[in-house]
């Protein structure tokens, strides 16, 4: 993918950094050979701002996970049924609060970089994110909803709302700083 904004973001967060790369096929993030991979792709889609996330996540991540293979992050508790299946249950809802702060950061990028997708963009997702059953809890009038799509909304616009607020706090100048707290080592002078 050749763009504009891309070629800006490699520039000013790339390339003065010895560590960390823009991988166009990768989904997410990989840590291969000391060099921390950052992705474009996200499910068939490949677009600034899925890297615009990962970019958000490595902000947002606690120092000592930067380079964790996939920023660290656990998948639940895990259940074992004894007959090899295991499966991952949530049982808090921090998942969806890390990514709540994660997409304020991007939303901030997003702005920085003139990338299209605002707040609701970026939480229509959020009704399909594993742990959402918990985190729905803290809006009690959804219960009463019995329509699944009607939810899913309401539930996508709060966290929409949040992510809009919490914009205000996880700011761009505030992302440079994280960015470069965590990198700032492998400069390239
Ligand atoms: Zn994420």
């Amino acid at each position: 993918m050749k763009s504009q904004i891309l070629a800006k973001i490699k520039e000013i967060f790339f390339d003065p950094y010895r560590i960390v790369e823009i991988k166009e096929n990768l989904e997410g993030q990989l840590v291969l050979g000391g060099t921390i991979y950052l992705g474009l792709r996200a499910g068939g889609e490949i677009g600034e701002s899925n890297l615009c996330h990962e970019m958000a996540h490595l902000a947002e991540i606690d120092r000592e996970r930067v380079f964790s293979q996939g920023w660290g992050l656990k998948n639940g508790k895990p259940i074992d049924f004894g007959d090899g299946t295991i499966i991952y249950q949530r049982t808090t809802a921090q998942h969806i609060d890390r990514e709540i702060r994660v997409w304020a950061y991007q939303l901030n990028l997003h702005r920085y970089f003139h990338i299209d997708e605002d707040a609701s963009a970026l939480a229509s997702s959020a009704p399909y994110l594993p742990d959402t059953y918990l985190a729905i809890d803290r809006l009690p009038q959804i219960k009463s909803i019995q329509s699944n799509n009607q939810r899913n909304n309401v539930f996508a616009d709060w966290v929409a709302r949040r992510i809009e607020q919490q914009s205000q706090i996880y700011t761009f100048e505030k992302f440079c700083q994280q960015w470069n707290g965590k990198l700032g080592e492998f400069k390239i002078f």
